[in-house]
């Protein structure tokens, strides 16, 4: 049986406020949660964590969860009645000295004052994700005067972005601050931060988080133009990148957004920075029953590239088939996982390793894509090997067996990577070889006289210490005492 290597990643909202739709959409194949702080209640957020983990506990499913950050997303005020229609050409007034309730048809507030210092005239103002576009005529005090150059409907509290990015918002708000200490309360597995500009954003999250007493592994949103300069810096701070399309197509154009978001996944390949495809893979399916083929071909196309996980947003949070969405992406992912096509390497080709475990790791599946091996047992403390075996492409699944909760958590992110549970505390070797190849049977991973590569070390129970790979033949282990490597 193969299974899916890709990761499905279903963000949480009233479409999924139901125990018997979360079991659904995690039997459909979702592997992570993500809960949106920018929408919902501290409660709201509890409620959906604690109903997910109860599902899990009842059905021995292992599911990540992931915060999310609003971020410094600048947004226009609101409109006494809603929404405004604006026409090319007309004359439209953005004006930070407004009250936030009180625009019209001819001037709006903004929620961000200094974003007024960020602009020039001349340049173009992007809202509600650019569907309109606005050029800047004058500035004088707070108020910016434009023009429609692309004209719609433009209802309350939508964002606005620069065009070619440059704004100077820090990237951690009041309201994040205080949504990190949420995040730790909740104890999410990873967190991540919107409009990332430098790694010292990250560097921050990851403080402020510390000292709430979290210990997620930080997710770098790339939404900002400015972020990909910086992005070597960033993925080494980072545990995981996100490739936020819909801020990012804003920011620095929909047309670059694909060539970017390939370059992103395969840097990240090479390093041992996870990465996470988003924003509108499925989009059409909010209303509709099945996907367009052009939303398959964008899901198959970041699979082939080699992309950890890939991730839903409207359209299980609010979408009218959470569980179809799921069924769809999986199926897209497990066909394209199958094709000849895979475009990342399948060994590592960097002159030389910087440490043991990474090292076992490359060897682990340097053997497993060349013997013919059914599975890869990566005993782990933290997961940083099964992380290491995850940046190779391969067909072989990896086991990463741990006893430790979090690291069960953490690694449902992983590309190809699979948690199982196994205490091998106070065994000897050959009782956790006998106990991880028993798991690997009862799950109908493994059959009699299949090879099984089993990496450890030689101190159980020891973070970082994997030294040593195994080749083991299931139904042919040896008995303890035999075991020259009994302790
Ligand atoms: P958001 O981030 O959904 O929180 O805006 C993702 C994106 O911008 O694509
Ligand atoms: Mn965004």
């Amino acid at each position: 049986m193969m299974q899916r290597r890709t990761k499905i990643i279903a963000t949480l909202g009233p479409a999924t406020d139901d125990e018997q739709v979360i079991a659904d959409i995690i039997e459909a194949g979702v592997n992570l949660v993500r809960l949106n702080f920018s929408h919902g209640s501290f409660d709201e957020h509890r409620i959906r964590v604690e109903r997910v983990r109860k599902v899990c506990a009842e059905r021995n499913y292992h599911v990540g969860i992931l915060g999310d950050l609003q971020g410094a997303k600048i947004r226009v005020g609101r409109f006494k009645d809603g929404k405004i229609m604006l026409a090319v050409g007309d004359e439209f007034i953005l004006d930070a000295d407004l009250d936030l309730d009180a625009g019209n048809q001819e001037v709006v507030g903004l929620t961000y004052k200094e974003l007024i210092q960020d602009i020039v005239v001349g340049d173009k103002l992007l809202l509600d994700d650019g569907r309109i576009i606005l050029a800047v005529d004058e500035i004088t005090g707070n108020r910016v005067k434009t023009t429609v150059d692309v004209g719609g409907e433009l209802s309350s509290s939508k964002g606005i972005n620069r065009m070619g990015g440059g704004l100077s918002a820090a990237a951690l708000t009041e309201k994040d601050r205080e949504d990190i200490l949420h995040a730790a309360a909740l104890d999410v597995d990873y967190l991540a931060v919107s409009f990332v500009k430098t790694a010292d954003d990250v560097y921050l999250a990851r403080k402020l988080l510390q000292e709430a007493g979290g210990d997620a592994g930080i997710v770098a949103k790339i939404e900002r133009a400015e972020a990909l300069d910086m992005i070597d810096e960033i993925m080494e701070a980072s545990e995981v990148i996100m490739i936020a399309r819909g801020d990012l197509g804003v920011e620095i154009g929909d047309a670059d957004v694909p060539g970017v978001q390939k370059s992103l996944i395969s840097r990240a390949r090479e390093t041992k920075c996870l990465v996470i495809t988003a924003t509108q893979m499925m989009e059409s399916m909010i209303t509709n029953t099945i996907p367009t083929r052009a939303e398959m071909s964008d899901v198959a196309n970041a699979v082939l590239d080699g992309t950890d996980a890939v991730m839903l947003s409207g359209e299980t949070a609010v979408g009218a088939y959470p569980v179809e969405v799921v069924e769809a992406m999986s199926r897209v992912c497990l066909a394209s996982e199958r094709q000849d096509l895979l475009r990342f390497q399948t060994e590592r080709h960097e002159p030389s390793v910087d440490r043991v475990d990474e090292g076992i790791a490359m060897s682990a599946m340097f053997l497993a894509n060349h013997l013919n091996v059914t599975a890869i047992a990566a005993l782990t403390e933290s997961g940083s090997t099964a992380l290491w075996m995850s940046r190779i492409n391969s067909t072989i699944p990896v086991y990463a067996f741990t006893r430790h909760v979090k690291s069960l958590h953490r690694v449902t992110l992983y590309r190809g990577v699979f948690p199982a549970y196994l205490d091998f505390m106070g065994k000897t070797h050959a009782q956790v070889n006998r106990s991880a190849i028993a798991v690997l049977q009862r799950c109908n991973e493994v059959e009699e006289n299949d090879l099984v590569i089993l990496t450890k070390g030689d101190l159980i129970g020891v973070d970082g210490g994997t030294n040593a790979m195994k080749i083991l033949r299931v139904g042919h282990l040896i008995e303890e005492e035999n075991d020259p490597e009994s302790i």
